[in-house]
Parts: structure tokens; C-alpha cells; sequence
């Protein structure tokens, strides 16, 4: 553990590599501390995996992604090239070893752990949300169930032994069974394929694209600025640390954080050890015959259906192949045939909106938050989950930066582990 060492009143300058949720979250609570931040992005703000994704800040369904029953169906997955999960049978080295490190996590006392580790995360989730609506990031954030949908009562329990997996670790979930009646209100586009409907309490949604523009906007309006730079090395120095873009001279700053999503192997590997592969997801925006008042989940063939901008965007597939590869549209169309099924009343033919974002996903469903050299700190890996926990995340590394301590939610979640 660095940061702690030869601590002499933390640093003044900090440069941020990756403007997603979880950088610019980190950037908006070290300025909040009185940090001067830049912030720098190959891409540009929200370009990897914080705009398409499924919007939900729904801290009672935070499954880690390594859950035992993953093992076996992972395997079923692999003759099935219309699977939710896809992994593209190629001679990877790489890949195949961060597939057998995930499998060899995919045990109960792994995800219990994993599970564990995102008690705190959970706990103080919305109320980062919070922090930022209530201090210039201009989009909300909306309360509401999230419904999932199920074809019969067997399919549901698969759900609901997750779910009590979470509060038997201590996570804090209501949900309860709808009747037909009710489920018709909350999800005036179920079909009679629709056997069973579940209500997961209290969780909130948001528009991830709008609200991380938001945020890029407020750390701008208090004095960061957002550069294009791709960065090629981050290394410490004695005067700080140094950032080494592809083209042009190097900045300099006292600490940097890197928070580049799926890519942060390639400038946290030489400290890191836990790998992060791109889980890619696909999502896109529907027009629908009656207005949906709140997310619906379909736990079956693993999609998730938000209200987007007075439509549906419909997000699934978790696919293993490089961040920057092309958008497959075959997915996009696996998506369809298999949601299509559960709702009446949407045109899937009128799509729009066609994208593929990198989850960041670490095989043992825990993400990597925290000093990894002397003044050089990553933020990354959350997987399924970096929307919900980019603020607080932010939060909590921007203590670690500015004290020196690590806070007791990061022992669990250390990149050095
Ligand atoms: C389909 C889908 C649905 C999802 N649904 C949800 C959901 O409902 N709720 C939830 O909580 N999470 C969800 N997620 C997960 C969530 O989107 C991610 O966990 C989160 O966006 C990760 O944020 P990040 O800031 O770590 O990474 P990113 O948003 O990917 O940002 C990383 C940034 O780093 C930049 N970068 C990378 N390398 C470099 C470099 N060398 N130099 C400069 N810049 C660099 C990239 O350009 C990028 O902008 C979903 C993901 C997908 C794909």
C-alpha cells in the first residue's frame, strides 16, 4: 500500500486519466478537497463505457457477476453463438487465462467476498448521487422499482436466491411478487409470455450519457480543464508524477489517478496484477406504444430495459472480445429475438441508437481502488456495477488521495491485492 508513505500534507495538483463516470467523479471530489485536477481522455468525455449503458443506480441488485451458477452456464454459452454471454473462440492467450482465473472465482466464499466488498459501496451509493445533484450536476437521478419479468416461477427463483444471497451478507433489498394486476401497471408492455413479476424496491435510474456530460460540465465550471490526450505511461518521479501522451510533451502534476475503464491493464499492468478484460454490452433505444414508467429487467436472457428519453433503451450481452473492436450487429439482433418475447407494444424494428460499450470487468468481481506507486492511484474494474458506484468511488479515493489513509471500504477493494 502507497499513499501513506512519506505523506506530507497530500498533494495539490492531481491529473485524472479517463473522463467516464468513475474518473470524473474521482476529479469533482478532489476538487471538492481543494485539489486543482485536469482531466484527459483519448476520447473525449463519456467514451467508453458511461454513455450506452443501462442506467441503473440500483445499489439491491449489485450481483457480482461471478456467481457459481455463471461456471455452467458459461459453458452452455460456448455452443451457442446466440447466447447473452459470448466469448469468441480464438487462440488468446490472455484471454483464456483471465477466463480461468474468473472461473476459478466463480465459488460461493468468491462472490461472498464480492458481495462483502460492495456492502459499503451500496450504503453511501445514492447518497453520493446526491452530492452531485445537490451541487451542479444538472440531470437527476429518478426513484422507482426496477421489475424483473420472468416465464415461470423456476426461472424466478434463480433471482430471488441471489437476491437473498445479498442480504444474508447484510445488503439492504425489499422486493416482493407482483399480482397480474399490478404487474400490468408497472409494466404496461409485459406479455402473456410474462408468468411471474418481481419488484426490486427503492432503486433509481438515471441518463448515464446526460448525467456524466453533467459532471464533465461542473468539474469545467470549477476550474478543471478536459483535455484530448491518449495517454501511452504514467510513471512516479520525484517531483511527482509524470503522464506521457502518445504525441507532445509529458504533464506533470503531484499524483495521478487512472480510471480508463476496460483499458486499464495496459497503464496500471506493470503494478496491477488482477487483470481487466472488456465484458462488451450492447445497447439500444426502441419507441414504445405506451410509456414505461420504470426499469425492467429480464434475468432470463440477462437484459436490462431502462426509460430513455421518452423510449426504451434495451441493453444486454456480456461479450468478451477487445474494447475497441467493431460493433457485431448479429448481437444486437440476438438481443431482440430474445426480449422480444416478454413485451407487446414495441417496435424493434424502429431501433436507433446501436452501441457497444466495454464493461470492466476483474475476475474476481471485485473492482481495484487505490494507491498501486508512490503517487500514482487507479479506479476502475467495477464490472456490471461502475455507474451505480462511479460517485462513490470518487468519494472515497478522492479521502485516500487527500488524507493519506486508505478508508476502511477500499481494504477490500485494494489494486494490490
Ligand atoms: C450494456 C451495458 C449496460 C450497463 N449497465 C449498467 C447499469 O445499469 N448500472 C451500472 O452501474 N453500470 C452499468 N454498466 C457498467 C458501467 O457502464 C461501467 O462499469 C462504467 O461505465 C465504467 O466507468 P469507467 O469510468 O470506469 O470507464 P469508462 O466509462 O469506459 O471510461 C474510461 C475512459 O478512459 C478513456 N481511456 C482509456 N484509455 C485511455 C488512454 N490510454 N488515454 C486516455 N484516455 C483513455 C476512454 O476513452 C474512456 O472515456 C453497463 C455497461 C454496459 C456495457
Amino acid at each position: 500500500m502507497f499513499g501513506g508513505d512519506g505523506f506530507d500534507g497530500g498533494p495539490r495538483s492531481v491529473i485524472v486519466v479517463g473522463a467516464g463516470i468513475v474518473g470524473l467523479s474521482t476529479a469533482w471530489f478532489l476538487q471538492e478537497r481543494g485539489i486543482e485536477v485536469t482531466v484527459v481522455d483519448r476520447g473525449g468525455v463519456a467514451a467508453g463505457a458511461s454513455w450506452g449503458n443501462a442506467g441503473w443506480v440500483s445499489p439491491a441488485l449489485t450481483i457480482p457477476l461471478n456467481h457459481p451458477s455463471v461456471l455452467g452456464y458459461g459453458l452452455r454459452s460456448l455452443a451457442d453463438p446466440a447466447a447473452p454471454l459470448h466469448v469468441p473462440a480464438r487462440a488468446d492467450v490472455r484471454l483464456w487465462s483471465f477466463l480461468t482465473r474468473f472461473a476459478a472465482n466463480c465459488r460461493r466464499s468468491s462472490w461472498n467476498r464480492a458481495v462483502t466488498a460492495n456492502l459499503p459501496f451500496n450504503a453511501e451509493c445514492l447518497e453520493a448521487f446526491d452530492v452531485l445533484t445537490a451541487n451542479g450536476v444538472d440531470v437527476p437521478t429518478t426513484d422507482g422499482p426496477i421489475t424483473a419479468l420472468f416465464t415461470s416461477d423456476r426461472h424466478a427463483a434463480h433471482l430471488v436466491d441471489e437476491l437473498r444471497g445479498l442480504r444474508d451478507a447484510g445488503q439492504d433489498v425489499a422486493y416482493r411478487r407482483l399480482t397480474r394486476a399490478e404487474l400490468g401497471e408497472q409494466v404496461p408492455l409485459a406479455s402473456n409470455a410474462v408468468g411471474v413479476g418481481i419488484s426490486v424496491e427503492n432503486q433509481r435510474f438515471v441518463d448515464p450519457g446526460r448525467f456524466t456530460h453533467a459532471l464533465a460540465r461542473a468539474v469545467v465550471s470549477r476550474g478543471a480543464t478536459i483535455s484530448p490526450v491518449d495517454v501511452v505511461d504514467v510513471l512516479p518521479d520525484r517531483e511527482g508524477v509524470r503522464i506521457h501522451p502518445r504525441t507532445g510533451t509529458p504533464l506533470t502534476a503531484d499524483a495521478a489517478v487512472i480510471a480508463t475503464g476496460a483499458w486499464l491493464s495496459s497503464l496500471a499492468g506493470r503494478w496491477v496484477r488482477t487483470p481487466v478484460r472488456a465484458g462488451r454490452g450492447y445497447s439500444f433505444t426502441v419507441p414504445v406504444d405506451r410509456p414505461i414508467p420504470g426499469p425492467v429487467y429480464l434475468p432470463e436472457v440477462r437484459v436490462a430495459c431502462t426509460p430513455y428519453q421518452g423510449a426504451l433503451r434495451v441493453a444486454g450481452t456480456m461479450e468478451f472480445r477487445g474494447p475497441d473492436e467493431p460493433l457485431i450487429p448479429a448481437r444486437v439482433e440476438a438481443i431482440v429475438a430474445s426480449a422480444a418475447p416478454m413485451f407487446d407494444g414495441v417496435r424493434w424494428a424502429e431501433r436507433t441508437h446501436e452501441w457497444v460499450g466495454p464493461r470492466p470487468v476483474t475476475p474476481d468481481g471485485r473492482p481495484l481502488i487505490g494507491a498501486v506507486a508512490p503517487g500514482v492511484y487507479v479506479a476502475g474494474g467495477h464490472g456490471m456495477w461502475g455507474l451505480a458506484h462511479g460517485p462513490v468511488t470518487g468519494r472515497l479515493l478522492a479521502e485516500h488521495i487527500t488524507t493519506g489513509k486508505q478508508p476502511e471500504a477500499l481494504r477490500a477493494v485494494d489494486p494490490l491485492r
